[in-house]
């Protein structure tokens, strides 16, 4: 099946008493066994496995071709919990423009629990591998990255790190399944903040990590989310299934709506420089044009002049909200160097865009009317 049938399929109900074409919303945190003492259907207690979550793992699994998923609490639930699989000593790279909770987790959590982690330009495979160490265990990557939309080559480093011997995780939340699939490329996890694209309304939070192989990894890490207990509740799951049912048609229109704005920045006087893997000015393009079916819906703008020139066009703005976060089906506007503060290396007169689903032309009008 096609990934657009899969994203339908994958969610549909298997197991209800009602043959209801939609899931119920399993609440129970408790199942009851038969006579024999058995558990029928496999659930014991919900922190342990959740009808919800079963299907959702499922979807999740089939969609990005792995074998076996995981869906957490947060997308910062599910990478702390790959972290928490690691031992003392062990080594990670990740980049340098990661999502900026990865780091701080990896700073304020985990080095205290002796994990060690150093900076990467992960579109240098030069500099990648110059800082592996023999007690290296993970090459971290994301891509496209946040807020310079940079794009590393995933087939490369991923067959590098295996080299190594290192596991290969890709943060695959600006891509989603429908664009790429790290697996297939040669990573060994994915991971997911299913807050953004996946569930796509704003109105969730979760996260996800997706094992191309079940092994003495993806046991493990299945063990800390039970004993840990970072799940994502049955309702949560419920909505990330919903959305997913709709992800093909969202991205495809989000990603021509930003393609389309792209390009009219690009040439707009009052704009420095346009940051959009579709562009062929970016880096990136060549990489994108090889592993991405499409560029996505993140873009980054640099205004000219500085931070008081691109606030001021974003105060302008009335159809972009000012807000972080991104992937849902309305179009977010946020200043990044303000948001992530005196050590930020973002440019000052940068502006970070998740476009959404508003027709081209009002969004187009309405950064004409702000750039002034
Ligand atoms: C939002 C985000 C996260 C963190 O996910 P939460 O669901 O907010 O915990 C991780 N990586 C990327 C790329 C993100 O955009």
């Amino acid at each position: 099946m096609k990934p657009e049938t899969l994203a339908l399929r994958s969610t549909h109900p298997t197991d209800n008493n009602a043959s209801a074409v939609v899931a119920p919303i399993y609440l129970s945190t408790t199942f009851e066994r038969n006579q024999n003492y058995e558990l029928p259907h496999g659930f014991l207690y919900s922190r342990a496995g959740n009808p919800n979550r079963q299907q959702l793992e499922h979807a999740l699994a089939t969609l990005e071709g792995g074998t076996e998923a995981m869906a957490f609490a947060s997308g910062q639930a599910a990478t702390m919990s790959f972290f928490q699989a690691l031992n003392p000593g062990d080594h990670v790279l990740v980049p340098d423009d990661a999502y900026y909770g990865t780091p701080a987790l990896l700073q304020e959590v985990f080095t205290r629990w002796g994990l060690t982690f150093s900076k990467i330009d992960s579109t240098d495979p030069g500099k990648i591998e110059a800082a592996i160490r023999p007690e290296t265990k993970v090459l971290w990557l994301e891509t496209p990255s946040n807020p310079l939309v940079k794009v590393a080559d995933l087939t490369v480093t991923a067959a590098l790190a295996k080299t190594y011997g290192l596991l290969t995780v890709c943060d695959n939340t600006w891509a989603t399944p429908l664009i790429q699939r790290p697996l297939d490329l040669g990573c060994d996890v994915v991971m997911h903040s299913t807050t953004k694209y996946l569930s796509g309304h704003s109105d969730v939070l979760g996260g996800a990590l997706i094992f191309k192989e079940s092994n003495e990894l993806s046991g493990r890490i299945r063990q800390i989310q039970t004993l840990g207990g970072a799940v994502a509740s049955p309702f949560d799951c419920w909505l990330t299934s919903r959305g997913i049912k709709t992800l093909a048609v969202r991205i495809k229109q989000q990603s021509a709506n930003a393609a389309q704005l792209a390009t009219f920045l690009e040439t707009h006087a009052a704009v420095e420089r346009v940051h959009y893997p579709g562009l062929p000015s970016h880096a990136g393009y060549e990489i994108a044009q090889k592993q991405m079916k499409l560029p996505g819906a993140m873009l980054s703008v640099q205004v000219k002049g500085g931070a008081a020139e691109a606030i001021q066009c974003m105060q302008k703005l009335q159809l972009f909200t000012r807000a972080t976060s991104l992937g849902g089906v309305e179009s977010l506007i946020e200043h990044r160097a303000s948001v992530e503060g005196p050590d930020s290396l973002t440019p000052a007169n940068l502006l970070r865009i998740s476009v959404g689903l508003e027709h081209i032309d009002d969004l187009l009008n309405d950064l004409t009317q702000a750039l002034g």
